[in-house]
């Protein structure tokens, strides 16, 4: 890209997919990056903007930095969407046939993002779902780093979606609990019912969805490097045999609490933002201040999990009838169906008196961190996860779609740090899990679960593994 600005610190460009979980860890690789003193443009969307600056402190955040900057582009779809439940995937066409063209011709017209005080763009940071930015880094020779933000094991199971079908134990059928024989390392507890869940549903059209998806996995192959929100304790197995295809493999997570340590090295008094998309009530921190430790079940789905009347009801009548106290969060458009779908039944507003909480965001951290928190029903979404293993909560989890069949899987029988209830929806099924988490097997979860604690905390911190990572990722990208 020319000699001009070769005094600059490096120009990362950093496009996420434009949803929370994925928008909430690319904001902190590009605070890190920041950290670091590099420049960073960051690609998003205008309505997730529109919400981050609602609901967050992010322009203040980033002001701090001269060298970042937002460029904000249209995802192609109309403000009243829901970006949520099945209607999420409406986002990838969408990002695909409108935002990634306006992208492209942004970059290029404006010479890479060039001026008098910024480098053209270094390097490339792309979620590792937008498969167009293989092409578009070779093209314009720009060197790509895929970001995923799921596991290693998730990916892994991609990277072997030919080998199921011919084995013919996808899509998914016949006896679900049956092992999974065709991926490596996960023979002796991967049930089918484990599998991603777009190894669900029958037929050649998913076979070829399953096939797209797997194509997009195998692009990271063609990037110079993968970046992972994991760390190498808790996927260990899986990475030399995913180094043995991808062999530049940065692993630097928990990305959120890697950050809290770099703030605190730098004595940077910057806020962490979680990407909300919603207020946060704190009010139900001062409800869980007034009770006491350990008693109380967080219950989050997360930002686009859906459940319908009667899912939540079993939710609810399984809480109550379990005795424990929680504390649940019920998003304004978490409930389908459209008479009124936002709205929680009085009934259960009014019966939740007793011994529970209801908001419609929290600040999740700071509750996962509370000491009245025990246990947290959760989607298995991974950032969820994450923020759970750093917090040493166990979880119960009921996994909605995506990844989250598989992370369950991994939370209850490789790190033993909870149950997993998948594909069961049952009052007396959620009342006996939440007993099992918040007494039964309290101290047996509870002591894995602040095991694996320590390990993320040990993985950020000065001369842990990802700490180490990180550092290299900057030299990597300072040598470009
Ligand atoms: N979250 C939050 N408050 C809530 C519910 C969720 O801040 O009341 C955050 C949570 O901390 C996590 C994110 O939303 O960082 C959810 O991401 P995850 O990957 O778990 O699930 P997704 O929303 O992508 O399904």
């Amino acid at each position: 890209m020319g000699s001009e600005g070769e005094n600059l610190p490096p120009h990362v460009l950093i496009f996420p997919y434009p949803i929370q979980g994925h928008l909430s860890p690319m904001l902190n690789l590009a605070h890190l990056f920041c950290l670091s003193e590099f420049h960073v443009t960051f690609i998003v969307s205008d309505f997730s903007y529109r919400r981050l600056l609602k609901h967050t402190a992010v322009a203040a955040t980033f002001a701090r930095y001269p060298g970042f900057q937002f460029r904000t582009i249209s995802d192609g779809l109309p403000d009243d969407h829901p970006r949520a439940g099945e209607r999420v995937l409406e986002v990838f066409p969408s990002v695909t046939n409108v935002m990634v063209p306006r992208f492209k011709k942004m970059v290029v017209d404006e010479d890479f993002l060039a001026s008098a005080a910024r480098r053209p763009v270094t390097c490339f940071v792309a979620d590792g779902l937008l498969s167009f930015a293989v092409d578009f880094a070779e093209d314009s020779r720009i060197p790509l780093l895929y970001f995923r933000t799921s596991t290693l094991s998730n990916l892994w199971t991609f990277f072997h979606v030919n080998e199921l079908i011919e084995a013919e134990e996808v899509p998914v059928k016949g006896d679900m609990d049956a092992l999974v024989k065709s991926v490596p390392g996960m023979e002796g507890f991967l049930r089918r019912r484990d599998l991603p869940s777009f190894c669900r549903g029958g037929g050649e059209g998913n076979n070829s969805l399953l096939r797209s998806l797997a194509a997009v996995s195998r692009q990271l192959m063609r990037a110079q490097a993968a970046i992972f929100n994991t760390f190498e304790d808790i996927e260990g197995p899986i990475i030399p045999q995913l180094r043995s295809h991808i062999p530049n493999i940065y692993t630097i997570g928990p990305i959120h609490e890697h950050l809290k340590c770099h703030l605190v090295e730098k004595e940077a008094e910057a806020e962490i933002l979680s990407g909300n998309f919603w207020a946060e009530d704190r009010s139900c921190i001062d409800w869980l201040n007034a009770q006491p430790p350990r008693s109380v079940i967080y219950v989050s789905f997360g930002s686009i999990t859906i459940v319908t009347r009667e899912q939540m009801m079993e939710f609810w009548h399984g809480l109550v009838n379990s005795s424990q106290r929680f504390l649940w969060v019920m998003r304004p458009d978490s409930i389908a169906g459209k008479d009124g779908g936002d709205q929680v039944p009085a009934e259960l507003m009014e019966g939740t008196k007793a011994k529970g909480y209801m908001v419609k965001w929290a600040p999740q951290e700071e509750v996962l961190n509370h000491p009245a928190v025990g246990g947290f029903l959760t989607h298995s979404g991974w950032n969820s996860t994450l923020e759970s293993i750093v917090a040493g909560v166990p979880m119960i989890c009921w996994p909605y779609f995506g990844d989250q069949t598989i992370n369950s899987r991994f939370v209850s029988e490789v790190w033993g740090m909870g149950l997993d209830i998948k594909d069961t929806c049952d009052r007396l099924v959620v009342e006996k899990a939440v007993r099992e988490v918040m007494e039964v097997r309290k101290d047996e979860f509870l002591e894995r679960a602040q095991n694996w604690a320590k390990l993320a905390k040990k993985a950020v911190s000065k001369g842990g593994s990802s700490s180490v990572n990180f550092g290299d990722l900057v030299d990597y990208i300072s040598s470009l």
